[in-house]
């Protein structure tokens, strides 16, 4: 099952159907079977707004995959709690940082992350700097 947000473009009022799936608004649409439960227009239309999914518990392919990708997420928020435990937060002054611990030899008793943009990842591998890009995700959960 699928929802999509359709709005009425005569009376401009937004309604959620429940459709079996995209083809089915498709078919719905071409055929005139879409009107807006106000003022009976056929000018209803998608939103843009993405819709929701509603999963049967026998589509088991996409539950794997959705179990899947939460398993990942699960292993990139434990890496970055690892991170986040065992390195130095320096935001922004990463590249200079990193250059500074290279060159310098500032002693440092913890690795550090931040955040640097693709073009000083680069400069700072050509320069020999040991740097790893990591997944780096919000926690929406907390
Ligand atoms: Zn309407």
């Amino acid at each position: 099952m699928i929802k999509y947000r359709l709005i009425c473009k005569d009376c401009e009022t937004i309604f959620d159907s429940w459709f079996s799936s995209s083809k089915e608004y498709e078919r719905l649409k071409k055929k005139n079977f879409l009107n807006c439960h106000i003022c009976s227009s056929l000018s209803v239309e998608k939103t843009l707004m993405s819709p929701s999914v509603f999963i049967s518990k026998n589509n088991s392919k996409t539950v794997n995959q959705i179990k899947k990708y939460k398993e990942t997420k699960e292993i990139i928020l434990k890496y970055q709690e690892f991170i986040k435990k065992n390195f130095d937060y320096v935001g922004e002054n990463f590249t200079y940082e990193a250059r500074s611990v290279h060159y310098k030899n500032k002693k440092v008793s913890k690795g550090i992350y931040g955040t640097a943009t693709k073009k000083d990842l680069k400069e700072l591998k050509e320069e020999g700097i040991v740097v790893e890009l990591i997944p780096w995700i919000k926690n929406n959960t907390n």
